[in-house]
């Protein structure tokens, strides 16, 4: 560690301090193993704290009116723009998103300050004529309490924002745990909030382990909403906590999320979208896309030149702007992407191009692994059903458009779908019929508006959704 190491601590009733036990975790670059921050080890204890703090906040900051609310997040907006290149670099040094990923990660931010501001001013209400005479009824939205929030580290600014603005705007208060992996990003995007002026104890982070805040955060009885974006299993215990507590909870997990590439697609743009909807971000996004269902002949065509292109792809430091995939987040998480392509090739699989951990060079020096394509995965299959977080793509063959839709739904998830045709019909029933929250038509499987919901179906989600108006619904009663 250098002197310049920065030592992160928790931000409780806007007071920074270190974890009550004193205990710390070490925060290394994924791309060159080097150490890059420090954050708190915190407990059941300092969690504790920040729902006190955030309990006491409340009281104020729910009755504040929700327009002024909204400033706070025009003012945090603006410091996000203003520090943007700041916080792309330490996402990408502690987490290995590329620079240009990083900054889209913090525009998602951005975007949404803006719009979950302007919400201050539209948390409309209903009214009716009521059945009795001279009688009108109306109904009010009212903020719930404190929201826990817990988070991923693949999207370490845009996810949380999602979740921390609307519950602002809404006036709760909230005790945030950023990812282990990521806290620095985070840190960064909470302080925009507390430079914008927001009253203490209005944000509250406490960093750590998600076994030991995470889990604080969910059976804290002052917390009474959770929203979690993550792997399905952390989720499904959350649910179950908050199901027997009576909380509150948004659920946002697992992807496998298919392209359908059809006969009459063009080629060249299918391409496009399923190379970067594949390997960028090292495909550690819950939106990549993991499986191509090719129909008819259509395989013949795209997957050689799919493999030339993954192929030439440029593996390496994050920070340089030449490179196209940086590293994937840890060699723990390496060695379970490498696991799934040897059980793919067990499986029957070919692999195609990569699938083998590189051990020389300067890649050596990180946790890389090339992006790799696997042909002739049979639906059912290992790789065909489950979620790698990785720059790996199955290929399925399909005979027709029905059967492709077949195979698309055979998992237990449903975030993000694609289909590339030039049939309008194809392209509708494509959006009637693959279960999952989002359908591009002609575009990659990522990306979202901040003004549009988010969110997946069956193991994905149970039910709610991030982005545009529904956020709002969820964090008041
Ligand atoms: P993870 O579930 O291991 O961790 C997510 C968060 O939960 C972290 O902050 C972690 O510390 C915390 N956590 C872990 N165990 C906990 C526990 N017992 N109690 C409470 N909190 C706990 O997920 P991950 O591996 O870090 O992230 C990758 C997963 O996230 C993938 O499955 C990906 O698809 C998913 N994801 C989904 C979306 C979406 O919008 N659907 C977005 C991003 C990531």
């Amino acid at each position: 560690m250098t002197a310049a190491t920065p030592e992160l601590l928790n931000r409780i009733d806007n007071v920074s301090v270190p974890a009550l036990a004193g205990a710390t975790l070490d925060i290394r670059s994924p791309a060159t193993g080097t150490l890059v921050a420090r954050a708190p080890r915190s407990s059941a204890d300092d969690v504790a704290r920040a729902a006190t703090a955030a309990r006491k906040a409340f009281l104020t900051w729910s009755t504040t009116p929700a327009p002024v609310r909204g400033e706070y997040l025009f003012k945090a907006a603006a410091n996000l723009v203003a520090r943007k290149e700041e916080i792309a670099r330490v996402m990408a040094e502690e987490m290995g998103k590329r620079l240009e990923e990083a900054r889209g990660d913090i525009q998602e931010a951005i975007d949404t300050a803006y719009y979950a501001g302007s919400e201050g001013r539209r948390l409309f209400g209903r009214t009716a004529p009521s059945e009795l005479k001279h009688k009108m009824g109306f109904t009010l939205r009212r903020p719930i309490g404190t929201v826990g929030v817990i988070t991923a580290w693949n999207f370490p600014v845009a996810v949380p924002s999602w979740k921390i603005l609307p519950a602002l705007v809404c006036g709760n208060t909230i005790v945030w745990k950023p990812a282990e992996e990521a806290p620095r990003s985070g840190h960064l995007f909470a302080e925009t909030l507390w430079d914008a002026g927001l009253p203490a104890g209005v944000l509250n982070v406490v960093h750590g382990y998600g076994e030991e805040v995470g889990a604080a955060i969910v059976a804290h009885p002052e917390i009474a909403v959770l929203t979690f974006t993550g792997s399905t299993n952390v989720g499904r215990m959350i649910a179950e906590t908050a199901g027997r507590m009576l909380k509150h909870v948004s659920l946002e997990m697992g992807g496998k999320n298919p392209v359908i590439v059809m006969p009459d697609a063009d080629i060249d743009l299918a391409l496009d979208g399923i190379l970067w909807g594949a390997f960028g971000t090292a495909g550690q996004r819950c939106t990549a896309t993991s499986r191509v269902i090719a129909v008819g002949d259509v395989g013949e065509r795209l997957l050689p030149r799919l493999v030339e292109r993954a192929k030439a792809l440029r593996l390496g430091d994050p920070l340089d702007p030449a490179v196209e995939v940086g590293p994937v987040v840890s060699e723990r998480q390496r060695q379970r992407i490498h696991g799934y392509v040897e059980t793919a090739r067990h499986e029957g699989g070919a692999v195609l191009c990569g699938g083998a951990i590189p051990t020389d060079g300067p890649l050596a020096r990180g946790w890389f692994y090339p992006p790799t394509l696997v042909d002739q995965v049979r639906p059912g299959s290992t790789l065909a059903m489950e979620e790698v977080f990785g720059p790996v793509l199955a290929v399925l063959r399909a005979g027709s458009f029905d059967e492709a839709v077949r195979i698309a739904n055979e998992v237990p998830y449903g975030l993000s779908s694609s289909i590339y045709t030039r049939d309008v019909n194809a392209a509708l029933r494509a959006v009637e019929s693959i279960e999952a929250g989002i359908t591009y038509v002609n575009a990659p499987t990522i990306g979202a508006e901040a003004h549009f919901p988010f969110g997946g179906v069956k193991a994905t989600g149970n039910g709610h959704r991030e982005g545009g108006w529904e956020p709002y619904e969820f964090f008041t009663e």
